[in-house]
């Protein structure tokens, strides 16, 4: 299937198709401090430049022995002199004694020639002796240099969205900086006569514009830079002209309305003066249409204006897309069975995704809609945790029947 197809689109085959049509992010890589790193895409895979731990450590409090020693060769009780102490961060100089035992911690270089620890709950120390019944077997309480990560194996992936493990992964193997792609620059506004910023005041016939400010927080966990480039008029030469600045320096435009087929639609004619277009009709509800095309390197995504069909439209189609973009690899979309409590209802002809509320309870996971779902109401996502995917040919379900849900907590991150 093309890229420029006119099918009803399902979201997994739009899906595969914008992520398809991504080249690598234009470079260079920058280099970047792991304390400023997270959630910025690797543009190398890192390959460990030393063993962790470095060394050979004790993983517990107690005494290191040398399992093979004359001392151990009869039957317990075993009776050991101490000499020599490791503490962390103060190995012991010297190798381990013949027929000696070390006191050791958490953490401290196992002493040269030792192989074991024997726990310090299980012996009865006196005059400077050890006493114990269980014989030491080698490797016992003792962390092997390169027990975490060997020096040379592959410690983070290229095209890792990095989080917080990741980046402890990288400072315990010392690696204080680390090349990650540019951020995504993306331009984002809204359209439409009827819209007016919170911070001013209603004409007659106005509503307060709510798509822009969802857009960049839902965008906010990417590695992407948003320009927010206001509120425009359904005026074609005026969105024209916004267009013809933003594709330069933008990596992707991303505006809601405008984009179906009325009288006032003027968003996709405005981008054919800039760029190519391909227009879908996603089999989608909420979220029928979406504009896409290109000029140059800038992507263009035109989003339908009512804000549930925003939102939806961008989770589940635009920002995988970008996460290609950015260089990483598309979060798959995780999908759980659930049990409906309440009917619901659903046409067939699209798939559509209810929002809705996932609990977990004494009789397994239950999912209802959170009331009304008309994709004007921006409130059916306030009790909401998880999208119920109802498929196209699905012909609505009862109460107790298996839906399947995709929880925000994938979508989101
Ligand atoms: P449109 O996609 O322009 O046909 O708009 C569809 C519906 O969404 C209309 O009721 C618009 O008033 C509403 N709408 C469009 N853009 C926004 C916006 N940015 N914020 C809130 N509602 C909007
Ligand atoms: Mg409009």
């Amino acid at each position: 299937m093309d890229i420029s197809t006119r099918e009803m689109l399902d979201i997994d085959a739009a899906r595969e198709l914008l992520v398809a049509a991504v080249t690598p992010p234009a470079g260079p890589p920058e280099t970047v401090a792991i304390t400023a790193a997270h959630g910025r895409v690797t543009a190398n895979a890192v390959i460990a430049p030393m063993n962790v731990p470095p060394f050979t450590a004790s993983a517990m409090d107690g005494y290191a022995v040398a399992s093979g020693d004359d001392v151990f060769g009869h039957d317990p009780p075993f009776v050991v002199a101490v000499n020599g102490v490791s503490r962390a961060g103060h190995p012991m100089q010297q190798a381990l004694a013949p027929n000696r035992a070390a006191r050791v911690f958490t953490g401290a270089p196992m002493p040269a020639r030792s192989d074991s620890v024997v726990l310090q709950e299980n012996v009865t120390a006196s005059d400077g002796r050890i006493r114990f019944d269980e014989r030491p077997r080698p490797g016992r309480w003792v962390r092997p240099a390169g027990h975490d990560v060997h020096e040379g194996a592959s410690l983070i992936a290229m095209g890792r969205r990095l989080n917080a493990f990741d980046l402890a992964a990288l400072a315990s193997a010392g690696i204080a900086e680390v090349a990650v792609w540019p951020r995504l620059r993306v331009a984002v506004f809204s359209t439409g006569d009827e819209l007016a910023s919170p911070h001013t005041t209603l004409a007659p016939g106005q509503i307060f514009e709510s798509n822009r400010l969802v857009i960049a927080q839902l965008l906010a966990p990417l590695p992407i830079t948003v320009t927010d480039l206001g509120i425009l008029p359904d005026d074609e030469s005026a969105i024209a002209s916004m267009f013809a600045q933003a594709v330069r320096g933008h990596d992707a435009i991303i505006t809601s309305g405008g984009v179906s087929v009325g009288d006032a639609d003027f968003v996709r004619s405005a981008w054919t003066r800039v760029g190519s277009l391909d227009f879908w009709r996603l089999a989608l509800r909420p979220g029928k249409p979406l504009a896409y095309g290109r000029a140059g390197h800038c992507h263009f995504f035109g989003l339908p204006g009512n804000p549930v069909s925003t939102v939806v439209t961008l989770l589940l189609v635009v920002r995988p897309m970008l996460e290609a973009l950015a260089g990483s690899t598309p979060t798959p979309l995780v999908r759980i069975d659930a049990v409906a409590t309440v009917p619901i209802d659903h046409e067939p002809g699209r798939a559509e995704y209810q929002r809705g509320r996932l609990d977990q309870t004494n009789r397994g996971l239950e999912v209802r809609p959170t009331g009304d779902q008309s994709s004007n109401r921006i409130a059916s996502f306030s009790d909401a945790n998880c999208l119920i995917e109802l498929d196209k040919e699905n012909p609505g379900v009862l109460a107790g029947a298996r839906v399947q849900v995709l929880p925000f907590k994938g979508l989101l991150s």
